[in-house]
């Protein structure tokens, strides 16, 4: 199989193109996206939530490359013998790019690690428990609330993430099955519907990027990701989801495209609908943007002490 723009043997079937091709054509794309949605403006101070995945590890390489400079943001939620080892690859890779790395801790923040806050679950009965039924939900909610007032503290007038194309279709659908329609409006390549300097707008550049891809590119660069799995992932109700849409995929080709194009046509609708509902309220304990009396990090960190 030949590249379709040269004679090099192709390394991607969709687009067909050899490694050289390929990597022009991802970052071109996500360029692309960068200039559509206007996500980057010559005063922004530019973080870069990272993990250490391959969406992040991407994500941090390409902004650093248009726009040095980037401040790459990390999260310790404290997950033993796997983030550590993600810590100490990003930890290379940023020195070895000169990039700035902050890490932030779930300790420091919250009091515990992530494993100390399941294995207090264990004790709890279903009542106490509540809608904490993965570590993905205190997991998710305590990164969100961290990323946010880190990246503020830092300065930093956007906060990118790697999120790719799968990773909002799933979300989407996710929303659509719990019934959470409202969540959706903090979709979309660019986030930030409420509109306060407490808030930090988030871009997503990778956002039609498929996981394939991103994949691709990662592996073509050689960029250093960490290839274990957090040992939580498998309890997540996002796997479900994914599996679903990944066998939606291969049966009919462009599903999760489809899926996407179509949000981004009601998603303007959506959030003018629900404008009224989104006033701007604060938590009553950290002070942080929050719908209810308290956000959801505070609620969560309540129902984890009782
Ligand atoms: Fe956190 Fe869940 Fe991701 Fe693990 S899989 S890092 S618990 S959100």
């Amino acid at each position: 199989m030949l590249c379709s723009k040269c004679k090099n043997k192709a390394v991607f079937s969709d687009p067909r193109l050899c490694s050289q091709h390929f990597i022009a054509y991802f970052e071109a794309k996500v360029a692309s996206t960068i200039r559509r949605f206007s996500m980057v403006s010559q005063q922004d101070r530019l973080g870069v939530a990272v993990s250490g995945g391959k969406d992040s590890i991407s994500c941090l390489y390409i902004l650093n490359k248009l726009f040095p400079g980037v401040t790459a943001i990390a999260i310790d939620e404290g997950i033993k013998g796997y983030r550590e080892k993600t810590l100490k690859q990003l930890s290379l890779f940023c020195s070895e790019h000169n990039i700035v790395l902050k890490v932030f801790e779930f300790r420091k923040e919250f009091g515990k690690s992530l494993d100390s806050f399941v294995a207090g679950l264990k004790n709890k009965s279903a009542k106490q428990k509540g809608n904490l039924g993965s570590p993905c939900t205190i997991c998710g909610a305590f990164r969100r609330h961290i990323m946010n007032k880190c990246a503020r503290k830092l300065g930093m007038t956007k906060l990118a993430t790697g999120h790719n194309l799968d990773d909002e279709a799933q979300a989407v659908m996710m929303n659509f099955l719990k019934n959470n329609l409202s969540l959706s409006i903090k979709l979309g390549p660019v986030v930030g519907v409420i509109s306060s300097g407490l808030f930090v707008p988030r871009i997503k550049p990778l956002y039609f990027c498929t996981e394939k891809e991103v994949m691709a590119y990662a592996f073509l660069k050689k960029l250093p990701v960490a290839l274990d799995e957090c040992p939580y992932a498998h309890e997540s109700f996002r796997r479900t989801v994914q599996e679903a849409l990944n066998r939606q995929e291969k049966a009919d080709k462009g599903s999760k495209k489809a899926l996407i194009s179509n949000f981004l046509e009601f998603l303007p609708l959506l959030r003018e609908r629900l404008k009224e509902s989104q006033e701007l309220s604060f938590c009553e304990n950290c002070g942080e943007i929050s719908r209810n009396r308290l956000c959801k990090a505070c609620s969560i960190a309540e129902l984890l002490s009782r």
